[in-house]
């Protein structure tokens, strides 16, 4: 099949104006401009968009499919509040609820033009069937909590256990993984033997790390409302919190947990010295500018990173801390926000955000050599931005356009892996509705 539109972005070569891609079996085989591409396959059939921008699907680093029916339930209230409350409604629901939530993610993540994911699961088996369903490109990361260092071998072969579960139920395009979920739920022995199974078993490491001052406060001082009320809520209020004294970066390198392949969500708390670990030991950062800023958590020094040298992409964090997946939003939101902490306009630009958007977030999860940009040879995960909008007109340069005036609604065509997943704003492999449905009546429960 030649896919043509009128602006095609490989996005790690110039775009192409009037363009096409060739997909055969899953790959791209081909792609430049239309008339020269037609010439070359002449026996292939066309699909045309016309006013539309191809490019690769977007590789959100970070989301938790799972607790998309928390979607504007804790809009207004700083993190570790955020965080005490959501714990509380989190055990309102059942694994049956967890798997409808999970499936209006994947729905939101296809109709916005995400066609990878990062996901820490709390319920992985809702996560996974609802990846498979929407033939999402799925790395889902298992989430393991533990401060009572007596149950350590306990936690790593629950971890163990669903790790195993989760590779039975995946699909061709899922990949398995491990997330000690932060320093403030996972004690530094645990982290140090998770990381142990994580190697052991070569499995990547996703985890929740210097995302606000609580937890910096936490692990600093062994204070703070991450030390107290959270910390009471979860029983965890006989054992002893231990003042470290360092940042929770350094104190995650100082239990070896940067040995492992580790991914890092959010690193807003990061010094200059903090980045330079993260850059010494390869750690990829997963950032969610959104829902850092939502939460008052700040703005992460991303800017500081890449000049260092370290892998990031964008990830939307969940419906429960940023109301859509919308990675226009997000690519806007970073530029934005590092301008006016800069205080420069030269600092962040368009291609470098389509870049983390892309290419960047399937350097973070390891996938790059599949996706992430169009090329010949990789996997073709491709969707199409309808430009017959007002917001679009006129266009000289698609980047520009694309990262500063598109949106999630203008996504209305999704192919994952060569499969055509939404098709003229229509889902293909699922009941759309009957999915908006089921949701609805899970969030009733926490309504109630
Ligand atoms: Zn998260």
């Amino acid at each position: 099949m030649i896919y043509e539109a009128e602006w095609v972005l490989p996005v790690t070569s110039p775009a192409i104006k009037q363009g096409a891609v060739v997909v055969d079996q899953g790959s791209v085989i081909d792609f430049g401009s239309a008339a020269e591409v037609r010439t070359r396959h002449p026996e292939r059939e066309v699909t045309s968009f016309h006013h539309a921008i191809l490019l690769p699907g977007f590789v959100n680093t970070h989301v938790h499919l799972d607790y998309s029916v928390f979607r504007g339930l804790l809009d207004d209230c700083d993190f570790g509040d955020w965080m005490l409350r959501f714990m509380v409604a989190k055990r309102r629901l059942e694994p049956a609820d967890y798997a409808a939530s999970a499936l209006l993610g994947a729905r939101e993540c296809v109709s916005s033009g995400i066609t990878s994911i990062g996901d820490t699961v709390f319920d992985g088996e809702a996560t996974m069937r609802a990846a498979n369903r929407f033939g999402l490109r799925a790395h889902a990361f298992v989430e393991a909590f533990g401060m009572d260092d007596t149950k350590i071998s306990r936690v790593v072969k629950q971890t163990a256990d669903r790790v195993g579960r989760l590779r039975e139920i995946a699909g061709p395009l899922a990949h398995v993984g491990v997330s000690p979920h932060a320093p403030y739920t996972v004690s530094g022995p645990l982290y140090r033997a998770l990381t142990e199974f994580a190697k052991a078993e070569h499995l990547k490491i996703a985890t929740h790390l210097a995302e606000s001052r609580a937890e910096v406060t936490f692990v600093r001082n062994g204070s703070g409302v991450l030390a107290h009320d959270f910390r009471e809520m979860v029983g965890w209020d006989d054992l002893t919190v231990t003042p470290t004294g360092t940042s929770p970066i350094k104190y995650l390198e100082q239990w070896d947990v940067f040995e492992g392949d580790v991914i890092a969500i959010h690193c807003v708390q990061a010094s200059q010295t903090d980045i330079e670990v993260l850059k010494r030991y390869d750690v990829a950062v997963a950032h969610c500018p959104k829902s850092n800023a939502k939460l008052g958590c700040g703005i992460a020094p991303i800017g500081a990173m890449l000049a260092e040298g370290v892998r990031v992409g964008l990830g939307t964090d969940s419906l429960a801390s940023n109301n859509i997946l919308d990675m226009f939003d997000e690519m806007r939101m970073t530029i934005f926000l590092q301008r006016a902490s800069q205080q420069s306009a030269v600092c962040m630009g368009a291609q470098q955000a389509l870049e983390m958007a892309t290419i960047g977030g399937a350097r973070v999860l390891g996938s790059h050599d599949l996706v992430g940009s169009i090329d010949v040879g990789k996997r073709a995960d491709l969707i199409a931005v309808d430009m017959e909008h007002s917001h679009f007109a006129p266009i000289d340069d698609p980047v520009s356009a694309l990262v500063y005036g598109a949106n999630q609604e203008d996504v209305f065509f999704a192919l994952i892996d060569g499969k055509v997943v939404y098709d003229r704003k229509t889902f293909v492999t699922v009941d759309s509705e009957r999915i908006a449905h089921e949701a609805d009546l899970v969030r009733g429960k926490l309504r109630g």
